[in-house]
């Protein structure tokens, strides 16, 4: 399993926007990269045996001093090692806030069957309630990509509501398909999560990713 911080260097080379995240191993180096990244920053956990950071307290958010990201590193080894007793922390990752917008998730999976298939749905809450995802096997084409885009259930959640803006959903369609171009040209990637990516009007951005490689 790649950690986050090398799943979102081989999505950036896919050409998927990915929010600037750093590697830090010491409290000292987490407040040193995050005045380079500038605040607001998130810190999250960095370790092969964490998959759900924040059941593990492993991910803080909207930290906007540097007094917050001392507490924060502080209390997610903390929790971490209290939780997940044993478990290996390479470090924490320090990383760029999203501002908010519409969280999706873009996932890959092998079927047995019919090998990689990407999907596609609304993440946040969406995707524990209601489960709006939709599957395509790998080549997605670009048709099938903005057919994936179009049929969840949600669909009217990416279009706006209450106010919130429409997201760009043709950009949306086109990360689909670089996604499945990159599972083409890197058959050995055996999973990929991007949950959530978040989406606007102008774009959009993966702020956590997950990739797994095949033995
Ligand atoms: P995990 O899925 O392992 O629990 P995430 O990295 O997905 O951890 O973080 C949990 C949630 O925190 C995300 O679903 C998202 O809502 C929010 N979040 C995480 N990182 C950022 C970020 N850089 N900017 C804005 N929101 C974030
Ligand atoms: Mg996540």
């Amino acid at each position: 399993m790649l950690s986050e911080v090398e799943s979102k260097k081989l999505l950036e080379q896919a050409g998927i926007p990915v929010n600037d995240t750093r590697l830090a191993r010491t409290k000292g180096e987490a407040v040193s990269l995050s005045r380079e990244i500038g605040f607001p920053v998130a810190l999250k956990i960095v370790s092969p045996d964490v998959v759900h950071k924040s059941d593990a307290g492993g991910v803080k958010v909207g930290l906007t001093n540097t007094a917050q990201v001392q507490k924060a590193y502080t209390e997610i080894i903390a929790s971490v090692k209290e939780k997940l007793p044993g478990a290996i922390i390479e470090g924490i990752s320090v990383q760029k806030m999203a501002r908010p917008g519409v969280e999706i998730i873009i996932g890959v999976t092998e079927d047995d069957q019919f090998g990689p298939v990407i999907m596609f749905g609304l993440g946040g809450i969406w995707v524990e309630v209601i489960k709006d995802v939709v599957f395509r096997v790998v080549p997605v084409s670009a048709w099938d990509a903005d057919e994936m885009v179009r049929e969840i259930k949600g669909f009217a959640v990416l279009q706006g509501y209450r106010g919130q803006e429409a997201v760009d959903v043709s950009f949306l369609a086109k990360l689909i398909t670089r996604i499945s171009e990159f599972i083409e040209k890197n058959p050995r990637v055996k999973e990929l999560d991007i949950n959530p990516l978040i989406a606007y009007g102008d774009g959009a951005v993966a702020v956590d990713a997950r990739i797994v490689m095949k033995p």
